[in-house]
């Protein structure tokens, strides 16, 4: 749930680094010394050099070889090695692309579109930059099918994971089942305590009111979560429980509120006065494809699973 995005700027100026350490090795098929590679690039650190070399190395664009008492640098195969140029130069403009999504990632299809390459195309660089870790792919909840793209080091942003309420882009509907038992279960037993005070309605109304930070401590101490839940989490719950006419809530001004500054949120178990009838109570009153069921169509009251468990029930 964090938000902080952390990015790594060293791999696009590494792949800057190792376009002009190709072309170098170009120019001089002879082969080129580190002290070549210092004088043409002085703006590079060691590490940076080395990272590249190292890659150079290991996807077989270049050679290492001695000559003499030196150490040179030579293209494999120079052919190879300008196509290779010209896969780098996709290979950056795809990164480029990536990045830019941030954390939110980004469809292999907007990819191909953005970039103009084909698919066989992107498919191989996205292995290449996946190999190399400097991209990963990410499920979204979204669909469930589909994976976004995202830069090795970025966290995943809330949109894409679902936060909290999704392992695995699965909805744990258990697990905000239990959440939601638990915070009313709390909010009860202070509404319970403040009847026993035998103050006056008043003042019982008012001692059984909880603040959203209580609830959130009392959950976060249950350690039913194995993700750190924030306040915000919890008042998602305490909102469903809000609109199924389990709690109400009020807000009153305080220093270092939960929620606008200067403002708290304050939150009670209710009875709710008047038991909902059983046609409020029938799914059909919310539901989204209401129009477009009837007998024989894509949804229709015989096939219907919620109508089943509110018949059953
Ligand atoms: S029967 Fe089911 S699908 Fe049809 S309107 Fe009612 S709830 Fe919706």
């Amino acid at each position: 749930m964090a938000s902080a995005v952390a990015v790594k700027e060293e791999p696009a100026e590494i792949l800057d680094l190792e376009i002009r350490i190709i072309e170098l090795c170009q120019e001089q098929p002879d082969g080129i010394t580190d002290a070549i590679i210092m004088k043409d690039l002085p703006l590079c650190s060691p590490q940076q050099r080395v990272t590249c070399i190292n890659r150079l190395l290991s996807t077989g664009k270049i050679d290492l070889l001695r000559s003499g008492n030196k150490l040179i640098y030579k293209l494999k195969d120079p052919d190879a090695a300008s196509q290779a140029k010209g896969g780098d130069h996709q290979e950056k403009v795809v990164y480029q692309i990536i990045k830019e999504a941030n954390n939110k990632g980004i469809w292999i299809r907007d990819i191909r579109y953005k970039s103009n390459l084909l698919l066989t195309q992107v498919n191989k660089i996205l292995k290449n930059l996946e190999s190399k870790k400097l991209i990963k792919a990410v499920k979204s909840v979204a669909a469930s099918k589909k994976k976004v793209y995202m830069l090795y080091d970025l966290e995943p942003a809330q949109s894409v994971t679902g936060g909290a309420w999704y392992s695995d882009q699965d909805f744990e509907s258990e697990f905000v089942e239990v959440l939601n038992q638990q915070c009313f279960k709390f909010l009860e037993q202070k509404a319970a305590i403040a009847r026993d005070t035998k103050t006056d309605p008043m003042a019982q109304r008012n001692a059984s009111f909880t603040p959203l930070y209580d609830i959130w401590k009392f959950i976060s101490e249950l350690g039913i979560s194995k993700v750190q839940l924030t306040k915000e989490d919890i008042e998602t719950i305490l909102n469903t429980l809000i609109f199924d006419g389990k709690l109400e809530c009020t807000t009153v001004a305080s220093a270092g509120g939960s929620g606008d500054s200067g403002r708290s949120k304050l939150y009670r178990a209710i009875n709710p006065l008047v038991e909902t009838t059983g046609l409020m109570r029938m799914p059909c009153g919310s539901c989204p494809v209401f129009d477009k069921c009837y007998e024989g169509g894509a949804v229709s009251p015989t096939t219907c699973i919620y109508m089943k468990e509110w018949l059953d029930s």
